[in-house]
């Protein structure tokens, strides 16, 4: 009992020396997420993320409410802090955002993104039976009700409520403009720049009521397993451009730095699901497949179709033409040769 009691204690001191002395990591390289445990434990550890939602691990649970949020239209006089932190671009959100529909309030801390690059276009974090979107945004929100703030609720396993959207890139996004136009104000890390409130809502899919849920952790360092995921089944998009703006306009490194280093595939991959499932709150399962076959199968089926019915069509009229003609052969007095003749046409 004691060491069990003391392993946790052991890992939240490793992390907190890390933190302390400002060990730093980085999506590549030798500080890349394969080493990000030698400094944060939890990250080795069990419940992480992201993972692959694959559809072996679906269950369907019909106790899961459509997420209901609170607050998400801001006003325009309410300033928000868009930030580069080296590992992402992050929005800071007010307190009186937060999360009704669970079972204790979880209130918005902050909202951010990972993405992919120029040259690869896949960044999100969750995939969905191994697809990996161009981007993820993940609105980040801890537990009020037991928790005072977020550095409180941070490493506590009902300590955070994360709202994942999975983005493609495709349409042009009205919403994504309301901050990324000034993206060019924080090209370098830990520069800020205050832009007005918008509608955080017009940041996520139409339906709130189809998403996945499961058990899972931060996906950065240090990786508690304190997460409390929903992710949201039907993605949004952004144009080609507003993707850019993300993957090429920005930098892990500080302005004054000599060699500036791009920030982009800021991703985590995929972890291990060990004993977990994930909950999902909408019943069908993804027939985009069986859609897919069954569109081939009328298809191919229309096409035998006129294949076949067409000269049995042809084959019917030219019959019954025929008839008409022999009757009217008969009406006329023609004679049998001639019917023949006629007939041998068919
Ligand atoms: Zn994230």
């Amino acid at each position: 009992m004691h060491s069990a009691s003391f392993i946790p204690i052991l890992l939240l001191q490793l992390t907190f020396l890390a933190v302390l002395h400002g060990a730093k990591w980085t999506y590549n390289g030798p500080e890349g997420e394969h080493h990000w445990s030698k400094h944060y434990p939890y990250c080795g550890g069990a419940f992480q993320s992201p993972i692959d939602i694959k559809s072996e691990l679906l269950r369907f649970d019909p106790t899961l409410r459509p997420i209901e949020i609170q607050n998400y239209n801001l006003s325009p006089n309410e300033q928000l802090t868009l930030g580069n932190n080296g590992h992402s671009v992050q929005i800071s959100l007010p307190s009186k955002m937060h999360i009704s529909s669970l079972p204790h309030r979880y209130t918005a801390a902050q909202l951010h993104f990972h993405w992919g690059s120029s040259g690869r276009p896949s960044g999100s974090e969750h995939t969905v039976n191994s697809k990996q979107y161009a981007a993820e945004m993940h609105v980040v929100h801890f537990n009020s009700d037991k928790y005072p703030n977020m550095s409180m609720a941070v490493d506590k396993s009902d300590g955070l409520a994360v709202l994942g959207v999975l983005i493609e890139v495709g349409e042009f996004n009205p919403a994504f403009e309301k901050f990324l136009r000034f993206i060019n104000g924080i090209k370098y890390r830990d520069q800020r720049v205050q832009v007005p409130g918008f509608n955080i809502r017009a940041l996520l899919p139409a339906r709130l009521d189809e998403y996945y849920r499961y058990d899972g952790s931060l996906t950065t360092p240090p990786c508690y397993p304190s997460v409390l995921w929903t992710i949201f089944r039907n993605h949004v998009t952004i144009s080609r451009k507003q993707f850019l703006d993300m993957a090429t306009g920005l930098y892990s490194s500080h302005a004054q730095e000599s060699s500036p280093v791009p920030l982009n595939g800021n991703f985590r991959k995929p972890q291990l699901v060990d004993s977990r499932v994930v909950l999902v709150s909408f019943k069908e399962a993804d027939l985009s497949w069986i859609n897919t076959g069954l569109l081939v199968t009328i298809l191919v089926g229309s096409a035998l179709g006129l294949v076949l019915i067409v000269p049995l069509l042809c084959c019917l009229f030219k019959q019954k033409r025929a008839g008409a003609e022999q009757d009217k052969s008969k009406g006329v007095g023609y004679n049998g040769s001639e019917k023949d003749e006629y007939g041998s046409r068919v």
